[in-house]
């Protein structure tokens, strides 16, 4: 069953720590070059537990959980990375 809910990661914020890589436990976060820098992204939503533990982790606020739907209406509108 797909989580109910998604992190979403405001790139503004993120410093590409990799925190909340390292405390996905299915691996489906990392880091990806965005232009000058890194910004961590939720590769595969099927694969996301909800768990919020990268939110837990993540020093500077920049993970939100959002619910599965408006998450993926976000990314498609080019808002956020997920
Ligand atoms: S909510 Fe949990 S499973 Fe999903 S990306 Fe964050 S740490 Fe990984
Ligand atoms: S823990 Fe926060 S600042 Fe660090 S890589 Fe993840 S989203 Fe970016």
């Amino acid at each position: 069953m797909p989580a109910a809910f998604l992190p979403a990661i405001d790139p503004a914020r993120c410093t590409a720590c990799g925190r909340c890589v390292a405390v996905c436990a299915p691996h489906v976060l990392s880091l990806h070059p965005q232009g000058w820098v890194k910004t961590a992204a939720l590769d595969d939503a099927a694969g996301c537990t909800g768990c919020a533990q990268c939110k837990v982790a993540c020093p500077f606020g920049a993970v939100r959980m959002v619910r599965a739907h408006s998450a993926v209406l976000a990314d498609l509108a080019g808002k956020t990375s997920l």
